[in-house]
């Protein structure tokens, strides 16, 4: 049986990222037909605001919006983003690259980082890095979109964007507002529920106002004001596992070549940040309060870095976890609101987005099914863990030592990670489970990245002769190598495509 009343008039609280994310995407899907989508906002209680990270997924989702890549760049300063390098992770002085995209092509079937793992001590073989179209590029600081040529090494190239989280906020509030949704400047103080169904029918504003709705779609940030506040939905917290509970932030000046990646350097009680946009770096330093102090934390960052602060660093406080559902009744939590994991990954964005889709998938009419309404949860339940175990495994396969890294290095681990450890430890196998959202490559990259080596490579490797595996190997990087110095610097690229 269908619940609640045929969905005229959703509203949205909060006016984020996630607000404005969540009402562009319902105004262009969902909205007309005598349908109004109402966001309600208040600048004295103000954003986070600090998201620069994205992953790939979001190429696809402007792409579904309608939204040209050139203005997207512009507004919200974006830069073009082809991975992570991750600095004194696995111990201090050791780096890696967790690239966007494929590592190598598979031979006879068998994954290519098998072959790597079985010749990697030979001189010509070199760094895993040297088999991804994205990595080399990166390391090159070169940028050009992908080629649709399937042969081509420019095929395997995959990117996200660095940006300014509150102007691209800015920008889809233009967006939706053109497709018609409203905003409401007000202090939220209160929000009724139906005496019978428990439902809720209405926020009252600071002034008095009523602002009805049939579904609400909680963008508050961490208050979650309707999920948790008012419905009670509960936080599973996971701080046990990602000890890591505070921030400080910190714009710098541009300085140097545009690097089209992220930079994450491990500390003694956490790691920093350093992502180039068009007109600053950002800088963060995530660190666990039970390990470090404020001060520490602080004075860490700005020793650190590479060009002078152009603000002072703000603090943000959260805690890993997420809600025991994301739907309850007729209100959807979408955002901070929903859960939280640190940006070690830059996935929150991301998971905006992929409710958001999910809610399309699902959207409700006329009623709300209960069946649905499931199927939203079992997705978004299902889309946290792996992405929590993938971040955690960054800072369990690690010999850092210290407080925080003895702790996290010798905790308990989530079966479900543990078994992914324990697969990859015997032979290098990874499976990707579920549409979960980080695939093999990935996978492959950070585990082989902090030195989980398996015991013994592929077996079925040893059915092909070495020589020619060897030859395959060398092919492929002489390509990567081939194609990468024929791209434009990523700074070029990125005000050709602005000048547009
Ligand atoms: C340190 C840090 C670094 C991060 N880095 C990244 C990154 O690199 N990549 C990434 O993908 N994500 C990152 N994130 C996460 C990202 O910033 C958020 O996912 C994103 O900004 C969405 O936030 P939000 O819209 O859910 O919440 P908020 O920005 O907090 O917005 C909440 C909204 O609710 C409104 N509101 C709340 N209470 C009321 C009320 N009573 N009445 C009216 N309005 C109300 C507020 O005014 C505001 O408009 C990071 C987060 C942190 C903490």
């Amino acid at each position: 049986m269908k619940e609640g009343a045929p969905i005229r008039r959703i509203v949205i609280v909060g006016g984020g990222t996630a607000g404005w994310i969540t009402a562009a995407a319902l105004a262009r899907f969902a909205g007309g037909s005598g349908r109004r989508i109402v966001l309600v906002e208040s600048e004295a209680i103000g954003i986070v605001g600090v998201g620069e990270g994205t992953i790939p997924p979001m190429v696809e989702f402007n792409h579904q919006l309608g939204l040209d890549e050139a203005e997207y760049l512009r507004t919200s300063h974006a830069t073009y983003k082809l991975g992570i390098e991750f600095v004194d992770w696995t111990e201090p002085g050791q780096r890696y690259f967790h690239q966007f995209g494929e590592i190598g092509r598979p031979l006879n079937g068998v994954p290519f980082h098998q072959a790597w793992l079985k010749y990697r001590n030979r001189p010509s073989v070199g760094p895993l890095a040297a088999y991804s179209m994205s990595a080399v590029a990166a390391a090159n600081h070169r940028f050009a979109h992908s080629s649709r040529e399937p042969a081509s090494p420019l095929s395997q190239l995959a990117y996200a964007f660095h940006f300014d989280a509150s102007a691209y906020g800015q920008y889809l509030r233009g967006f939706a507002e053109k497709l018609g949704a409203e905003r409401i400047e007000g202090k939220i103080v209160e929000v009724e529920q139906d005496g019978e169904t428990g439902f809720v029918t209405a926020l009252r504003l600071d002034d008095d106002r009523r602002v009805r709705g049939d579904l609400f779609i909680d963008c508050s940030g961490f208050r979650s004001l309707l999920l948790g506040g008012k419905l009670e939905v509960g936080f599973e917290d996971w701080s046990h596992w990602l000890p890591c509970d505070r921030a400080f932030a910190v714009p710098s000046e541009r300085d140097g070549p545009l690097l089209p990646y992220t930079r994450s350097t491990a500390h003694s009680a956490g790691w920093q940040w350093r992502i180039p946009l068009q007109h600053r770096t950002g800088n963060g330093h995530v660190y666990s309060s039970a390990h470090m102090s404020d001060d520490e934390a602080e004075r860490i960052l700005l020793e650190t870095l590479d060009s002078k602060p152009l603000a002072e660093p703000r603090l943000l406080k959260f805690k890993a976890g997420r809600r025991a559902k994301s739907w309850e009744k007729n209100v959807i939590a979408i955002g901070l609101s929903g859960g939280f994991l640190e940006p070690l990954e830059s996935t929150s964005i991301h998971l905006i987005q992929h409710a958001v889709q999910k809610l399309l998938a699902l959207f409700p009419g006329p009623g709300i099914s209960p069946v649905e309404r499931n199927e939203f949860n079992r997705a978004m339940m299902g889309s946290y863990e792996p992405i929590r175990d993938f971040i955690i495994l960054h800072y369990h396969a690690t010999r850092r030592t210290g407080p925080f890294w003895d702790h996290v290095r010798t905790m308990e681990l989530p079966d479900t990670l543990k078994h992914k450890i324990e697969l990859f430890s015997e032979h290098g196998r990874v499976f990707r489970y579920d549409n979960e959202l980080f695939d093999v490559p990935s996978w492959v990259a950070v585990m082989l990245g902090q030195d989980v080596l398996p015991d013994c490579a592929e077996p079925l490797l040893d059915l092909m002769p070495e020589p020619e595996v060897l030859r395959a190997i060398a092919e492929l990087r002489r390509g990567y190598e081939q194609t990468a110095s024929k791209l434009p610097l990523a700074s070029e690229y990125l005000e050709r495509m602005i000048a547009v």
